[in-house]
Formats: C-alpha cells, structure tokens, sequence
C-alpha cells in the first residue's frame, strides 16, 4: 500500500496529490507522470543514473529534490542483462551474418566437390 512520503497518509495509486497534506506526487497534474522525491538529505542526483553518465542536463541537477525523470542506478543494474556466453555470442553472430555464413558453406561445398572428382 502506497503512503505519503510527508504525513504518511493511505495513497490511490493514481493519486495526483495527497489527500490529507496536498503533497503533489505527479507531475504536472498527469497521472502518467511520475514525479520522484528524495528520502532524507541526500539529493535524487548523486543516485541517479543521468548523473552518472553525465547525460542529464536539468538546471536542478545536482540538487534535485524532486524530478520526473530520475531513474535509479541500483535499479538499472538490477534489470541489466548478464553478460552472454561464448556459444550465445556465436550463435547471435551466425544469425547476424546469415549471407556470410552462406556463402562461405557454398565456398566449402565447392572444394569438397574440386577435391573428390
Ligand atoms: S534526471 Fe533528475 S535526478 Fe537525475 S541527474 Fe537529472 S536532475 Fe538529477
Ligand atoms: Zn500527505
């Protein structure tokens, strides 16, 4: 169950504002827009993942408090793909380069044949 992060209230998901404390949790008043708070002192930024690639170019980076468009490091190392195997990279490879891999079995195809008559 969701709850305001200033008095602690029960929250709708779809809330725009807290009911009890009018604490605004979306952004410009779209429920598809989520606006994120920091906990605590420290800033949204020196968590986010636009900071640390220096993509960001908010003017309230790197103090925000609030922004829409954080996006939590430790959460995209979570969702972060494991590194492929060595049969998985070759089979992408084989699959990538079908024409390749054609012509080269033409190629070999036609050797064997030179060599058996
Ligand atoms: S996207 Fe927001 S939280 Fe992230 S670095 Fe920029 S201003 Fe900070
Ligand atoms: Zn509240």
């Amino acid at each position: 169950m969701l709850s305001c992060p200033r008095c602690q209230a029960t929250l709708e998901p779809t809330a725009l504002q807290c009911p009890r404390c009018s604490l605004p949790l979306k952004a410009h008043g779209h429920p598809g827009i989520p606006l994120h708070r920091t906990e605590g002192d420290e800033p949204l930024c020196a968590t986010c993942l636009y900071d640390a690639d220096d993509t960001c170019n908010f003017p309230q980076r790197p103090h925000a408090e609030t922004c829409t468009l954080y996006r939590s490091i430790k959460a995209a190392e979570e969702l972060a793909m494991p590194p492929l195997s060595l049969g998985e990279q070759i089979g992408f490879w084989l699959r990538n380069h079908r024409g390749v891999v054609g012509l080269l079995g033409l190629l070999l195809l036609s050797l064997v044949v030179v060599l058996v008559s």
